[in-house]
């Protein structure tokens, strides 16, 4: 057509086009010949594709023509997803098509569950009962979740007591429910202090209860190094969703057990050793060697950015609209255990259409987010005068006169010996000495989303996981799209050291705008976070909401661990000096 090539450009258009009305997908001719099958088979079939639109109906039939209501859960929904966890555990089916067969079972289960209590015949019979909480301190459940949905799918119950659980109350449902797994989630690095707390606890009180570890900072090595001693009963870190049916599995059986358990420890072992060996190899410095190796930047012809605009600024409702250009969609298929760069995911011959289906729901979901207002995106931002003192703190003044000192702030220097001719770095080698004189300058934000965990629980209620997963994930991308979008905008207007034309709406102006670039963080100055490697103290975050009275101007709270609260949140520290880098 653009090209006007051919004179029947117009009519060949018009023939495709009605194959892309609506989203622009090109739709498939729904193939309903299954609708034809015996009600059995159309369950069982509805659980392996995860079609939940006639499973009320179907269901209410399958019961009618059961002697008992249990019947229709131990037949056809428990073959189906028998059939999807066995798929699942050969690598054949992906997440996101489980946790819609999870959503078929759940609302075929909320609608039997009437029937069955009328019958008092009692529940159908679980592999196990497997309590789940994200400890105290933390808020993160996105993993948690998934977890939970994956085991109710191979017929596990799970007790799900939510998040900021402390030892206390994990130790009393235990008990109370009598459960036969406790699993432990967490994302924060603080929460890996909570869980070896929580295995001491199981310990001192003589628990016998097997614990699984799971988490984005759990790993095998802190599982075996920090926790399992403290805990004589078996401790297994639980790498995946994917990971953790197979892990209960075997925790469950009586005739795997001792072996599991034995193979397990013996790995456990040999993790320590490996450990202890690369510990071994490392040289500390002493504070001061260290410090006499620190990153020395040229002062001697260097003139800070001075801020267009110091002090603190707070946006209360950014159009969710500006920050969709910000989203990094790879850590999204990431949550849902698609591991792959976007876009180059959708060529993956063995995930690819997987990953499309899942992008088209997002895309979907976003619109609605977007259209009908269910989350609220608000920020604060602030640039202040400051300068480095005694090597590693950085001292934040009152005012641009640098009389008073408002604040300071302690950064942690690198102590491990390095090798020939690089530096032992710390963040406050990136602002200008207090002796050189010069105004220098450091930020810090937050970014929120707000709204999600109240979505998400409309959802729940609905036995819908699979949405509800799904918009506390995008509403994490956006947190973090609101993060660039900031951060893009205090280089631009605030600093203003980023030269260039800049306004909300950059991003959807395409021109010079490169969303690549920016995931890349391929610009100059950094913003680093309290709790990641160059600063991996948390308690510094407090004296990010303290700078910015973030709690008041933003809503969002930190917990006794210091994790944001809503979970959808991001935080840090804006340093300008263009050799600043995260190590
Ligand atoms: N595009 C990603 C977010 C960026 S992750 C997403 O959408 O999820 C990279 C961020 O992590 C950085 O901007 C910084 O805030 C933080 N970060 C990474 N490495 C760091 C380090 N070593 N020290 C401190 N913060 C770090």
């Amino acid at each position: 057509m653009v090209l006007n090539r051919r004179d029947d450009a117009t009519k060949r258009l018009l023939d495709i086009a009605d194959k892309y009305k609506g989203d622009g997908v090109v739709k498939k001719e729904e193939d309903l010949e299954w609708r034809s099958w015996p009600v059995v088979k159309r369950i069982e079939h509805a659980m392996v594709k995860g079609i939940d639109t006639f499973v009320e109906a179907d269901t209410e039939e399958a019961r009618q023509q059961c002697a008992r209501p249990i019947q229709v859960i131990e037949g056809p929904l428990m073959e189906g997803m028998n059939v999807v966890g066995d798929l699942f555990g050969e690598g054949k089916m992906f997440l996101p098509q489980v946790v819609k067969s999870a959503r078929v079972m759940k609302k075929a289960v909320a609608l039997l569950i009437p029937y069955i209590e009328a019958e008092k015949s009692g529940g159908a019979r679980s592999n196990g009962k497997i309590l789940m909480a994200t400890v105290k301190g933390d808020v993160h459940d996105i993993g948690k979740n998934i977890v939970g949905v994956v085991l109710q799918c191979n017929n596990f119950e799970v007790v799900d007591i939510g998040v900021m659980v402390p030892a206390s109350k994990i130790i009393e449902t235990a008990k109370n429910e009598n459960v036969d797994v406790i699993g432990l989630s967490g994302l924060i690095t603080p929460s890996l202090d909570e869980m070896v707390h929580m295995a001491k606890e199981m310990e001192r009180l003589g628990f016998e209860i097997p614990l699984m570890i799971g988490g984005a900072t759990t790993s095998k090595a802190h599982t075996a190094v920090k926790i399992e001693q403290h805990y004589h009963s078996p401790t297994v870190w639980v790498k995946d969703a994917s990971r953790a049916v197979g892990v209960a599995q075997n925790l469950i059986s009586d005739e795997y057990k001792v072996q599991f358990v034995k193979d397990l420890r013996a790995e456990y072992v040999k993790v320590r050793e490996a450990h202890a060996g690369r510990r071994a190899q490392i040289k500390w410095l002493t504070l001061e060697a260290a410090r006499a190796n620190k990153n020395r930047l040229d002062w001697s012809d260097y003139t800070p950015p001075a801020p267009k605009q110091l002090g603190v600024q707070v946006f209360d409702d950014m159009p969710l609209e500006f920050l969709k250009p910000y989203i990094d969609w790879t850590p999204f298929f990431y949550t849902w255990e698609l591991k792959g760069v976007y876009p180059r995911i959708f060529d993956d011959v063995h995930k690819g259409e997987e990953a499309k289906k899942l992008f088209a729901d997002a895309k979907r979901m976003l619109a609605q987010i977007i259209d009908e207002h269910w989350l609220k995106a608000r920020a604060v931002v602030g640039l202040f005068p400051a300068n480095s003192v005694n090597d590693d703190d950085i001292e934040i003044f009152t005012d641009d006169s640098r009389k008073k000192v408002r604040l300071t702030l302690h950064h942690l220097r690198q102590q491990t010996e390095r090798p020939p001719g690089k530096p032992n770095r710390c963040l406050a080698d990136f602002v200008a000495p207090k002796a050189t004189g010069l105004h220098d300058y450091v930020g810090s934000f937050v970014t929120i989303i707000e709204g999600a965990e109240e979505k998400a629980a409309e959802f729940e209620k609905a036995h819908d996981d699979y949405n509800a997963i799904m918009v506390k994930a995008l509403a994490d991308r956006l947190a973090e799209a609101f993060a660039e979008h900031m951060h893009d905008r205090v280089r631009h207007l605030n600093w203003g050291f980023e030269v260039g034309d800049w306004s909300p709406r950059s991003g959807l102006e395409a021109k010079g705008f490169d969303s690549e670039k920016l995931i890349r963080e391929d610009y100059t100055g950094i913003r680093p976070a309290p709790g990641y490697p160059a600063c991996p103290d948390h308690t510094e975050k407090s004296y990010i909401w303290e700078l910015l009275d973030a709690e008041k101007a933003s809503g969002a709270i930190l917990t006794e661990s210091y994790a944001m609260h809503p979970a959808a949140a991001v935080s840090g520290w804006y340093f300008s000096h263009p050799q600043a880098s995260y190590f």
